[in-house]
């Protein structure tokens, strides 16, 4: 009945690479460096990811995302392990995820070699603009990961994905 046999690692790796990242939809696990590994046993497989910020709600929901798309292609007896170290870091997002979320309009977190809250304080691009013109409005977003900024360029507002 459970055959994951059926599939191989690469493969599942790949259905999961799909899911997108609750709170970055146009992001997906993969591209944000939480999924880490597919552990295929005998006849069950073992889903290792890594949280980004610790207590970040949407965990719970990717661990749902992983079963229901799993349980899509029949494989049912799954575990999801959250692996805290290493430690998630910004940097563990490609290049290309970052300039996604610069499409989307968040500003992508800088190397977390700048990871000081002065630094972020200085030099965080607009989105939108491009202008470093911009101003820190409050330290927490919509979520704790994102700070809000306002550029005063363009005045648009926006948000800062804060390296980690
Ligand atoms: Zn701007």
């Amino acid at each position: 009945m459970i055959e994951t046999q059926k599939h191989t690692k690469d493969e599942l790796f790949s259905i999961l690479a799909n899911i997108p990242d609750p709170e970055i939809p146009v992001l997906s696990i993969k591209e944000m460096g939480i999924l880490k590994d597919v552990i295929l046993q005998d006849n069950s497989c073992e889903i290792i990811i890594t949280p980004t910020y610790s207590g970040c709600p949407a965990m719970g929901i990717i661990e749902e995302d992983i079963k229901k798309i799993l349980f899509e292609y029949g494989i049912l007896n799954v575990k999801v392990k959250l692996v805290l170290s290493p430690a998630w870091t910004t940097d563990w997002m490609t290049d290309e995820a970052k300039e996604k979320l610069r499409v989307y309009g968040i500003a992508p977190p800088l190397h977390s070699s700048c990871s000081n809250f002065f630094a972020e304080k200085q030099s965080i691009s607009c989105p939108k603009c491009g202008s470093q013109n911009t101003l820190m409005v409050s330290h927490f977003g919509s979520t704790a990961c994102k700070a809000m900024y306002k550029c005063n360029n363009c005045e648009e507002p926006f948000e800062y994905f804060k390296c980690h």
